[in-house]
């Protein structure tokens, strides 16, 4: 794939990048590797100074960072802007907190004993140079979420961001050493992903953090487990949404609406499978379906805009497979199910809801990255919940219900990293964040996630 900027919305490419040679790689694996030197040693009070200057620069910067992503990939100006705000708050977030995340933890007492020591602590120390390799749909999200607790626990980064979001990424290397990092703290590399295994293996680099597709964490997984070096993972999904009878329907369907449609259909925590009580199902469906139908598809730039193009050509024809191959064999679009008649250029498709899946569909089975719902009908809970299992993916998944026991027994149930009631799956700096099954491993976010790229050190006095 080559290193581009693609305006979505047009089709049209605005700038193209050269891949870093490796020379130039060689270059930034040793101002990593000499950066991760000092940077280890510095204090959490230095590091949060760093950090909140960052995050008041991307503040300031807010307006033109947004139209740079929206023009890369395709999400309405408002969104672009809102993921802006959510760096900030997540930067502010980890440069307040991660001396405290940190914090040495002290075994009990009785055990150091019983093990011999005076003194014992556990210590969390940063593991050094970590590889992100990242993907387009939130570009400034997903690096903000892996870079925040890594910089603050004392790591040092490398990104390796999706190639058609280049500028995105070069805006985000030149943000922190504005903000005053050394040279070497964070760097991006211009690199295609065929060139993701020489650098991972590479023994100044420690460990790797992937957001992105199942094959792309397979292949570096496997790298990386070859080489003997932790992975957290976070690949696809396709989220339930499961309403019962005692919901707020009229909520429950404008949650719908946001929850598949937010990015233009393009997030992993996308809710993508509506599975619904037959005794509600009509009325839901009656709700969602307006509801899709009347959304406005249209230039990101516009604000009047809710649901843009997808990010490439190739993403949307994926799309228009899943859903060409469901309604063959028998699946009914209520709305959308085509390109808009009217747009002639870009790659947008119009907001989609299926019925009538079988489990022969494809889209039964794979995640859908575009704004097309499936939507299902159940006969009881037993039924919504198998369904809502009944996939390879577990990252996260929503229920509205309002009756307890209901609810104790989706939160027993369903196989996901994430258990959301009556609201919609969205990521908070406080909350951990990952998936089960197939949607990868590990954490992000919260202490968990800053832990996962620590040494963990027990320390042992005698
Ligand atoms: P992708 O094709 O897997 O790309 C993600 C990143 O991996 C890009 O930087 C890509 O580089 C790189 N890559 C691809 N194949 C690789 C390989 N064999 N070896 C090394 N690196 C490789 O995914 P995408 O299309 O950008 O993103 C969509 C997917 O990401 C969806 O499945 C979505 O659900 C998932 N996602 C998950 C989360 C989560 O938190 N769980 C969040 C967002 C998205 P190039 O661009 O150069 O190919």
């Amino acid at each position: 794939m080559a290193i581009a900027t693609v305006n979505p919305a047009t089709g049209e490419t605005l700038k193209t990048f050269d891949a870093l040679n490796a020379g130039e790689i060689e270059d930034r694996l040793v101002r990593a590797e000499q950066a991760f030197q000092d940077h280890r040693r510095t204090s959490f009070a230095h590091r949060a100074e760093l950090l909140h200057r960052a995050a008041d620069l991307l503040e300031a910067d807010q307006d033109g960072i947004a139209r740079t992503v929206t023009t890369e990939m395709g999400k309405p100006l408002a969104q672009a802007r809102a993921e802006a705000a959510k760096c900030v708050k997540a930067m502010r977030w980890y440069a307040d907190r991660a001396e405290a995340l940190l914090a040495d933890e002290h075994p009990d007492p009785a055990d150091v004993r019983d093990s011999g020591a005076a003194r014992a602590v556990v210590r969390y120390r940063p593991i050094g140079t970590v590889l992100a390799v990242m993907p387009w749909n939130f570009p400034l999200w997903q690096v903000v979420r892996f870079a925040a607790p890594a910089l603050m626990a004392g790591n040092t980064g490398l990104l390796k961001h999706a190639s058609n979001v280049p500028q995105t990424a070069l805006y985000l290397e030149e943000l922190f050493r504005r903000a005053g990092y050394p040279d070497g703290c964070f760097q991006t590399l211009l690199i295609g992903s065929a060139a993701v295994e020489e650098v991972l293996r590479d023994p100044r680099v420690a460990a790797a953090t992937l957001t992105g597709s199942e094959p792309a964490g397979r292949a570096v997984a496997a790298v990386a487990g070859d080489e003997i070096k932790k992975t957290v993972l976070e690949l696809g999904g396709s989220d339930p949404y499961v309403v019962l009878p005692s919901a707020d329907l009229d909520k429950a369907a404008r949650i719908a609406v946001t929850a598949r449609v937010q990015n233009n259909g393009q997030s992993c925590i996308a809710a993508k499978r509506f599975i619904v009580h037959a005794d509600v199902h009509d009325a839901f469906a009656e709700r969602f379906t307006a509801r899709m139908a009347a959304l406005t598809v249209g230039d990101p730039m516009d604000e009047a805009t809710d649901v843009g193009p997808l990010a490439s050509e190739q993403g949307r024809s994926d799309l228009e497979e899943l859903v060409d191959d469901a309604v063959h064999q028998g699946a009914r679009a209520q709305c959308g199910g085509r390109r808009p008649p009217d747009r002639h250029a870009g790659w947008f498709y119009e907001p989609t809801v299926l019925t009538g899946i079988t489990p022969s569909m494809r889209i039964h089975q794979e995640e859908a990255f575009g704004p097309v719902a499936t939507l299902y009908r159940v006969a009881d809970l037993d039924e919504a919940i198998a369904l809502a299992n009944a996939t390879p993916f577990g990252l996260s998944s929503n229920a509205w219900t309002r009756d307890a026991a209901e609810q104790d027994r989706l939160a027993r149930d369903l196989q996901a990293g994430g258990v959301y009631f009556n609201g919609m799956t969205a990521s908070h700096p406080g909350l951990p964040f990952g998936g089960a099954k197939r949607s990868g491993y590990g954490r992000e976010l919260s202490g968990h996630g800053m832990r996962e790229f620590c040494n963990m050190t027990t320390v042992w006095f005698g």
